[in-house]
C-alpha cells in the first residue's frame, strides 16, 4: 500500500475515549456503511513492532507497558497513513489523537490537505467496567474480527464467524495490570481532548455503556445528520 496522494479528505472522524470504550469495533462496523477507512495507530504501531522497523523497537517496551509512544512516532506514522490512497473517501481515527501535542499536529496535516476534523465522538464509559471488558476481549488471527468471552462470543467456541479461522489472539497488553496503566494514560494525556474539542464546537459525547448495536444505531444517526453539512457521508 504505497501509493501516495496529495487528494485532500472529505471526511474525517477522530473516536475518542479510553480503551475498551469500543473505539475500534464500532468503527469497523462503520467502514463499510459509510464507505470510511478505519485508520487504527494502536494498530499500526503493532504492525511496526511485527515488522522490527526502527519506529516498532522504539516503540515495543513502551506499548507492552501501557504508556504512550512518543508524539514524534505516532505523528510521523499518522502523517504518512493519511496519504495513501485507500483514505480517499475519508478516515475514522481510531485511537488518535491521544495528546493535546498530537491533536495540534493533526490540524495541521490536515490543513495542509485542505481538509479538517468533521466531528469527534466522545464515548462515554464507566471507567470501573474497562478492564473487565478489555480483559475478555481476543480477535482473530486470520481476519482480525473482534470477539469477547462475555459480550461478543463467536458461534462456535475457537472459530472464527466470519472467517472459520481457529487462530484466535489475546494482545499482550490486555493483562489488568497494564490495562490500568493505559487507563492512567489516558486520564493524565488523552482526556484533556474533550475540552480541546468542546472549545472547537465538534465534539458529540455518547453513552458507550450500550450494547454494540445500540451504539452503533446512535453514531449512525449522528453521521446521517452531519450529511448537511458533509454532502460526502
Ligand atoms: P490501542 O490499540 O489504541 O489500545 O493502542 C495500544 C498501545 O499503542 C497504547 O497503549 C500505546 O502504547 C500505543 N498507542 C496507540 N495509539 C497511540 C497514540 N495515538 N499515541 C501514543 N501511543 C499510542
Amino acid at each position: 500500500m504505497n501509493e501516495k496522494t496529495t487528494t485532500s479528505l472529505p471526511v474525517v472522524l477522530v473516536f475518542l475515549g479510553p480503551p475498551g470504550a469500543g473505539k475500534g469495533t464500532q468503527a469497523r462496523l462503520l467502514e463499510e456503511s459509510f464507505n470510511l477507512v478505519q485508520l487504527s495507530t494502536g494498530d499500526l504501531l503493532r504492525a511496526a513492532v511485527a515488522a522490527g522497523t526502527k519506529a516498532g523497537k522504539q516503540a515495543k517496551s513502551v506499548m507492552e507497558s501501557g504508556n504512550l509512544v512518543s508524539d514524534d512516532i505516532v505523528i510521523e506514522i499518522l502523517r504518512y497513513r493519511l496519504t495513501e490512497s485507500d483514505c480517499i473517501e475519508g478516515v475514522i481515527l481510531d485511537g488518535v489523537p491521544r495528546t493535546i501535542v498530537q491533536a495540534k499536529a493533526l490540524d495541521t496535516v490536515l490543513k495542509n490537505m485542505d481538509s479538517q476534523i468533521n466531528a469527534v465522538i466522545s464515548f462515554e464509559v464507566d471507567d470501573n467496567k474497562m478492564i473487565e471488558r478489555i480483559s475478555g476481549r481476543y480477535t482473530c488471527g486470520k481476519c482480525g474480527e473482534g470477539y469477547h468471552d462475555i459480550y461478543k462470543k463467536p458461534q462456535k467456541e475457537g472459530v472464527c464467524d466470519k472467517c472459520g479461522a481457529t487462530d484466535m489472539k489475546r494482545r499482550i497488553d490486555d493483562n489488568p495490570d497494564t490495562v490500568k496503566q493505559r487507563l492512567d494514560a489516558y486520564h493524565a494525556q488523552t482526556k484533556p481532548l474533550i475540552a480541546y474539542y468542546k472549545e472547537k464546537s465538534v465534539l458529540i459525547e455518547i453513552d458507550a455503556m450500550r450494547k454494540i448495536d445500540e451504539i452503533s444505531n446512535s453514531i449512525e444517526l449522528i453521521l446521517h445528520n452531519l450529511t448537511k453539512s458533509i454532502p460526502q457521508l
